[in-house]
Formats: C-alpha cells, sequence, structure tokens
C-alpha cells in the first residue's frame, strides 16, 4: 500500500501561531534552516489523549535554540503547550506522534544569523509503533556504524538540532542497505553512545548499564526509564562502555519517545533474548505513558 506523503493529507499544522490546512504548511526555498541546518525540534507521543512529558519537551526546545543560538523571545512555553494540544484537537487524535520545530526562516541568507527571524510549527499524525512491531518483538538489529559521535566541541550535541541528523541518516541507511534495523553510534573516542534516533541500555548481571549522556542528547525517555528502574530496585550505572562489553551483556535495548523502549536482537553479530528487564520496563514504560 502506497504511504500518502507526508505534504499530501487531510487536516491542519500550527504554523507562526495559526492553524493552516495541512496542505497549505509551506516554507520559502530560500528558507535558512533548509541550507544551513538551523532548525531545532522535538519529537514527542499523545497517549489517550495526553501528551507525555509536554512540558519537558517544550523546555528541551527552548535549551536546543539557546545552544544554537536562535532567538526565541516571540513564544513562550505555554503557547506552545497549548498549540500542542490545540494541533491534536484540530486533527481529532487521542494517540499521536507530535513534532515541533523552530527555524531560521527566509529574511537572510548566508552563515550571518543576526536578521533571520525565527518561525515555529506544529504538526501531529498517527504513527504507531516506530519500528516494526513484528521486528521490534524479537528484538530490532543494529549494525555498528563507522561514523561517530562528534566530541562536545565540534557539533551542538546537546541541542536537538537538525543539523546533527544528516550523519544518522546517512549511517541508518547504509546500515538499512546490509539488512540491520539501524545503527550503533560509538563516540568519538570509541566508547558506546547511541542510535540514530535512540538511547542504548545494556543489562549486565542484573544491573542497567548505560552510556554517560555527556557526548549525545540525553533523551527524555531515558531518563525516565532510568528512574523506572531504579523505582524497581535495579541499580542503573551510567559510564563510559567500551564495545568489547556487549560480549558481556545479557539483554540490549534502546529508548525515545518515538522508539519507546525497543529491544534488541542483534548487534552486528553478536544475538541477544528479549530478556526479563527489558519486558520490565517496556511494561513500566507502557503503564507510565498511558496512566
Ligand atoms: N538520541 C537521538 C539522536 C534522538 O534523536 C532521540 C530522539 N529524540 C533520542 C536520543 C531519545 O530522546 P528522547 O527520549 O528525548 O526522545
Amino acid at each position: 500500500m502506497a504511504i500518502q506523503p507526508y505534504h499530501d493529507r487531510d487536516g491542519f499544522i500550527y504554523m507562526d501561531g495559526q492553524l493552516v490546512p495541512w496542505r497549505d504548511a509551506k516554507v520559502h526555498y530560500l528558507t535558512h534552516a533548509l541550507h544551513y541546518g538551523t532548525c531545532v525540534f522535538e519529537g514527542e507521543r499523545a497517549y489517550n489523549g495526553k501528551i507525555f512529558k509536554s512540558k519537558d519537551h517544550t523546555q528541551r526546545l527552548f535549551r536546543s535554540a539557546e545552544i544554537i543560538r536562535m532567538d526565541m523571545s516571540a513564544f513562550d512555553a505555554d503557547t506552545i503547550n497549548a498549540a500542542k494540544e490545540e494541533v491534536l484537537k484540530a486533527n481529532n487524535l487521542t494517540n499521536a506522534y507530535i513534532r515541533v520545530a523552530a527555524w531560521r526562516g527566509s529574511e537572510q541568507m548566508g552563515i550571518d544569523i543576526s536578521k533571520t527571524v525565527t518561525h515555529l510549527a506544529i504538526a501531529a499524525w498517527d504513527w504507531g509503533k516506530y519500528f516494526d512491531p513484528s521486528v521490534a518483538e524479537k528484538g530490532i538489529s543494529l549494525m555498528t556504524s563507522p561514523w561517530v559521535r562528534p566530541a562536545p566541541n565540534m557539533a551542538p550535541i546537546h541541542s536537538k538540532a537538525a543539523s546533527n541528523y544528516n550523519m544518522g541518516c546517512i549511517a541508518k541507511s547504509e546500515a538499512t542497505d546490509k539488512g540491520f534495523t539501524d545503527v550503533l553510534i560509538n563516540d568519538f573516542e570509541g566508547n558506546l553512545a547511541e542510535c540514530s534516533g535512540a538511547n542504548l541500555f545494556l543489562v549486565i548481571d542484573g544491573a542497567i548499564h548505560t552510556p554517560t549522556a555527556d557526548r549525545f542528547l540525553n533523551g527524555i525517555t531515558r531518563q525516565t526509564v532510568m528512574q523506572l528502574a531504579q523505582d524497581m530496585g535495579i541499580n542503573v550505572i551510567e559510564r563510559r562502555i567500551k564495545p568489547e562489553e556487549l560480549d558481556h551483556a545479557q539483554e540490549v535495548f534502546v529508548t525515545g519517545s518515538a522508539a519507546e523502549v525497543t529491544p534488541i536482537g542483534r548487534i552486528d553479530e553478536r544475538h541477544y533474548d528479549v530478556g526479563p528487564i527489558t519486558k520490565k520496563l517496556m511494561d513500566a514504560y507502557s503503564a507510565l505513558v498511558h496512566g
């Protein structure tokens, strides 16, 4: 079945303060963000009509903008939070993926950003599971990418900035061409980092180990799942983790607003079962977001 292209759908998108018909939510060719990646965004989910951690996502949007020196003085968090609800309502959605983006417009071209104006849009749509459920049930597969996450002084890594995603798109495409679901990306020193759009966790002898999030996005789901695990009495350890340690892991999973808690069945030539701790956290996360 052909997928309806994203630009050609019914519904409404919030753009610069008002709801516009979905097909009219357009930007100009000379949009700064298109040429230089000067855009920050959020990916969120609503469950049963309630947006999970909506305020946290909006707060991160402002932080992401600040890191890339994007002026957000025309916006306030309450307005954005209310606008997200308005978009859900206008599109009759209760379970949905929500994409908020703020970007530099077409007021100015070139590297100089002093005169660009920040624009903001919100779209929402029905977006089931991020990974094919029939694959995710047994665990998705990851290929270690030859690409690595840049050092913190090489890119605005703590900003959810569009410019950070090109490498992930290339890396994921290389992996899917080889039959893998996604990529495992190491940091610039060869430690485990994360996936193209999700954070990584290893279960080793009953404890959860996760790479320290000072070299990639510290996901909201990552923080939520760490808290859930601690509440269950599971020891959670953040540290630098070498790829060889994947040999000693009994379970591996990833987290993200889109990916939720997804088990890993394979990393390169290593195979994993979907184990009890992953299952418990999948259930606990599902209960929390639906609660
Ligand atoms: N890392 C990257 C690169 C991502 O794109 C995402 C998804 N936003 C995550 C991690 C997970 O973040 P979150 O749990 O906040 O969605």
